[in-house]
């Protein structure tokens, strides 16, 4: 066994007793970055020098024993967090030399907290995207099989954790980007509740969507993660001010008499045979412990995608209107005035799906238009989260696919953005509805990919996904199982 198969907290609990020091565990992550990167492509910055000095530093405190609960574990952050004299790209070129100039809300927790941040991973650019094709760092592979796309957009988050580069990472999710690619890479990812983890200093995308959430290779890992970021944040208005439980204190409560929904919506054509076939599994699983599963219906899942699309692509086309040269972005300035400064500025620095993005958003939100675009998509939202609200009355919990696949190949779908769009069915309706959600490996399909499952919760209802998926993982071994990269 290498210190890279360590999970996280058998990491924490070595570091302690001082088994192990952080200088050799970061030292080991780098070796299999080093190692096994030139394959998959999920890293856009390594910060080697940072991270040894960090853990150095971790050592020190470990040793004099006033060590907090991350001190000394090598972690990675998606690409969309920003960070303190460390390049933070978004996968753009438009912000290819993009410095911040502090550190967001996150990613000081997890510095506080003791945590090495051993680099900086690969996304769809500005996180559009389901495949971690759409950026300007090339795709990244998925470890199961390299011709396979990882998910999207947090596919290097994803990757890095199966790969075993760490054991833990951050992405973000504004539709399915942290779920997806940890379903399709065999990792636990979680979505937390809209306002349950602070966006400051993350990348806009959807600002009404966008949520910050863990990838870990078991569901303890990512209680551990979310423990670490989340909580109120006045930096943050749309982050809420409500008690952070012990999200580890209640994990082995177990599922028994707990009521699980399946929605009847998710069990549709167009679902995978072997996809359907690990969740009904799942569903024995859970019915064998003790739980009780009924149908349930969430009526308006059939317009999540229309709706997702405009709502996301309105918010993207105003927030990414700051990348004009001037406030941010790398000029590009043909020296002919103003306007055709903005104009090359932005046709050379952002890639097609986000001018397919900014295009579509802009439409949505013009005047004549708005009503019957934005407007509408805002109503058909709040029935989105009706639907849920409602089958909560009757559930704690609900059960669905996360993918209607296992991981196509690269370049499947590059040429059809709605199939690429379609793809994210079973993800949209949780950041619509502003619940949380959690995907986790229940599965593996004929050809070695893995298959994963979702559970989703109420509003501020993560110790209940975390109780519940860690109950089925106790049964299970999908989620220790290895790559060969
Ligand atoms: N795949 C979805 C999109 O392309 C979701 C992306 C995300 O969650 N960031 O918009």
């Amino acid at each position: 066994m290498e210190l890279t198969d360590l999970t996280l907290h058998e990491m924490i609990r070595q570091l302690r007793e001082g088994e192990i020091t952080s200088v050799a565990l970061t030292e080991a992550s780098l070796a299999r970055i080093d190692a096994t990167d030139k394959n998959l492509n999920a890293f856009i910055t390594i910060c080697r020098d940072e991270a040894i000095e960090a853990a150095r530093a971790a050592d020190a405190r470990l040793a004099q024993g006033d060590a907090p609960m991350l001190t000394g574990v090598p972690v990675a952050l998606k690409d969309i967090f920003i960070t303190e004299g460390i390049r933070t790209t978004c996968a753009s070129k438009i912000l290819a030399s993009f410095i911040p100039p502090y550190d967001g809300t996150a990613v000081r927790k997890l510095k506080e907290l003791g945590a090495v941040i051993v680099g900086k991973l690969n996304m769809d650019e500005f996180a559009m995207g389901s495949s971690n094709e759409n950026s300007a760092h090339g795709p990244v592979r998925n470890p199961w099989n390299v011709d396979r796309v990882p998910g999207g957009s947090s596919g290097g988050s994803a990757a890095c954790v199966a790969a075993r580069q760490v054991p833990a990472s951050l992405g973000t999710d504004t539709g399915g980007s942290i779920r997806q690619p940890a379903s399709h890479c065999g990792v636990v990812g979680l979505k937390p509740t809209y306002g349950r983890v602070s966006r400051y200093g993350v990348v806009a995308f959807a600002s009404s969507l966008d949520q910050v959430g863990p990838l870990a290779r078991n569901v303890r890992d990512c209680g551990i993660m979310l423990q670490a970021v989340a909580g109120y944040d006045p930096a943050d208005s749309t982050s809420v001010d409500t008690p952070v439980p012990d999200y580890l204190a209640g994990l082995e409560g177990g599922v028994k008499g707990m009521k699980i929904g399946l929605p009847q919506e998710y069990f549709v054509s167009g679902l995978d045979p072997e996809v359907k076939h690990a969740v009904d599994q799942v569903v024995e699983v859970y019915r064998s412990m003790g739980a009780e599963v009924v149908e349930v219906s969430l009526p308006h899942t059939r317009y999540a995608v229309s709706c997702y699309y405009l709502i996301a692509t309105a918010e993207a086309s105003s927030n990414l209107a700051r990348y004009d040269g001037v406030r941010f972005g790398e000029r590009v300035d043909p020296g002919k005035g103003l306007k055709d400064m903005y104009t090359a500025t932005r046709s050379q620095g952002f890639g097609d799906e986000v001018k397919r993005r900014i295009m579509l958003g802009t439409y949505a939100l013009s005047s004549g238009y708005y009503d019957a675009y934005y407007l509408k998509a805002q109503k058909v939202r709040t029935l989105i989260r009706n639907d849920f609200l409602a089958a909560f009355e009757e559930v704690d919990c609900i059960l669905t696919p996360v993918a209607p696949t296992p991981a196509f190949a690269l370049g499947d779908k590059t040429a059809d953005p709605l199939q690429m769009y379609l793809s994210d069915i079973f993800t949209l309706s949780a950041n619509l509805a502003g619940i949380c959600g959690m995907s986790l490996p229940c599965g593996r399909a004929e050809d070695g990919l893995p298959i994963g499952f979702q559970l989703l919760g109420k509003p501020f209802a993560e110790a209940d996904l975390l109780r519940t998926g860690y109950a089925y993982e106790q049964t299970q071994e999908w989620h220790t199982a290895r790559p060969v990269i």
